[in-house]
């Protein structure tokens, strides 16, 4: 079935149920059910690459720079860990950095950060602890931490792959400091209680911004759905569904600068002797015929460019872009039909008479010979012709003006 044409200009990431859904679920585990995790990721994965680099640079530098740290702390270490920063590391870095530049799924994306700034980062450094010798100004052990804050507080690694990677420094450290330095085992357990609460405290801060993150990320999608959802109730008549008089404006606008050279047409068709229907039945059931009627119309277009709206009271318009007078005579005579055999009983009318309507067609270039309301104005005729012809009815029939096609013309009861 083809659009109504209220939702041409709308287009959401996610529907605002779904986003309430998750505000609702407050987020615990950092997960947001079903497919608004892909859509996050969508929408936010790319900034988060870029930002993955611009910091990945800063850190590669940062690290380096700490050349100057065992120039001054371990001269005997420095050409080996000059070697090891520019040989190991930063070529390994780089590489890990240039693979975030083709913005890599999350997984691999937030892999590639645990990696590179942290497996090769303190493998540096347990490379280093080793051929200090114990030395005792090499306290290299401590600079973990900075990984620790750099995978955390600077690149914000995503809190599932962020928390197994500290627990596995915090590991590592423990099994360093017991192996390569001779501290007594006091010393071991204080440094490594600092060590480790330093972690925690990182691994808080991430879970919280994380959440925050998230929370803020789901309310500026809650911001952009409502306004969706608010366009397009504008554009949308409440009783019918379909488009209303604006949405109509627009798709004849937009009909004007698409292709000037493609022929458009217009049907208008109007529900015959209405007024009496209601008259009979109440406005209510007249409302629920004019759903019903609507609902017709709407499955009987078939393109996705065709558009249905309420053009007022009990007239509607359906805009064929792209379509000839011959073709859209037939969706005009179709849709006759198809309300004929609805089968909706008609109170007013002779016995057995069922609601019907009356089609006006017309077609043209819009802008070339025709503007868009040139053509609406053309059909409105051909639908005062249809009406004054007997109702019930196509005008004019197929080919154009040759005469109309009719079905069982409507009469009042005597
Ligand atoms: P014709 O065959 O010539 O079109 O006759 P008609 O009675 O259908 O036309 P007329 O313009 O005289 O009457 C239209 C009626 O449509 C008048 C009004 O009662 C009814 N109508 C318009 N809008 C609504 C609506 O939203 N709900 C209901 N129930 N009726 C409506
Ligand atoms: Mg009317
Ligand atoms: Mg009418």
């Amino acid at each position: 079935m083809a659009d109504n044409g209220a939702h041409i200009s709308s287009s959401t990431s996610a529907d605002l149920a779904s986003i309430d859904a998750a505000i609702r679920s407050r987020n615990w585990l950092l997960r947001f059910p079903g497919k608004l995790e892909a859509v996050f990721e969508r929408d936010t994965g790319e900034e988060r690459s870029r930002d993955l680099i611009v910091r990945a640079y800063i850190g590669i530098v940062v690290y380096d720079l700490f050349a100057i740290a065992d120039y001054w702390a371990t001269p005997k270490l420095f050409w080996t860990a000059f070697w090891v920063r520019a040989a190991f590391f930063t070529p390994v870095a780089l590489v890990i950095t240039a693979i975030l530049h083709t913005h890599p799924r999350a997984f691999i994306r937030e892999s590639l950060i645990c990696i590179g700034g942290g497996a090769i980062a303190v493998a540096t450094i347990i490379f280093l602890m080793a051929e200090s010798g114990g030395a005792p100004q090499a306290t290299l052990h401590e600079s973990m931490i900075l990984v620790v804050l750099f995978l955390s507080v600077v690149q914000r690694t995503r809190f599932s792959f962020l928390a197994p990677t500290c627990l596995a420094i915090i590991v590592v450290h423990v099994l360093a400091v017991a192996y390569f330095y001779h501290y007594a085992m006091g010393q071991q357990v204080a440094i490594n209680m600092v060590f480790s609460a330093a972690v925690i405290f990182a691994l808080i801060a991430a879970y919280t911004m994380e959440r925050d993150l998230r929370l803020h990320y789901l309310l500026s999608q809650r911001g952009l759905a409502q306004n969706s959802e608010l366009d397009k109730m504008t554009r949308r008549d409440s009783l019918t569904g379909l488009g209303n008089r604006r949405a109509l404006e627009e798709t004849l606008a937009a009909c004007e600068q698409f292709d000037f050279a493609v022929e458009l047409s217009i049907v208008l068709l109007d529900i015959d002797h209405f007024k009496l229907f209601n008259d009979s039945a109440g406005h209510q059931a007249g409302d629920l015929c004019l759903k019903r009627v609507a609902g017709i119309i709407q499955a009987e277009l078939r393109g996705q460019a065709d558009h249905a709206f309420r053009f007022g009271g009990e007239e509607f318009i359906v805009v064929l872009p792209q379509t000839t007078m011959a073709k859209a005579l037939v969706v005009a005579e179709r849709m006759r039909r198809a309300i004929e055999s609805a089968g909706i009983p008609h109170p007013a009318l002779e016995s057995a008479a069922y609601v019907t309507a009356s089609f006006g067609v017309a077609s043209g270039q819009p802008a070339f010979d025709l503007t868009a309301n040139g053509i609406v104005a053309n059909a409105d005729e051909c639908l005062y012709a249809a009406k004054r012809n007997g109702r019930n009815q196509v005008w004019p029939g197929s080919p154009a003006g040759i005469g109309p096609d009719t079905g069982t013309s409507t009469s009042l009861k005597a």
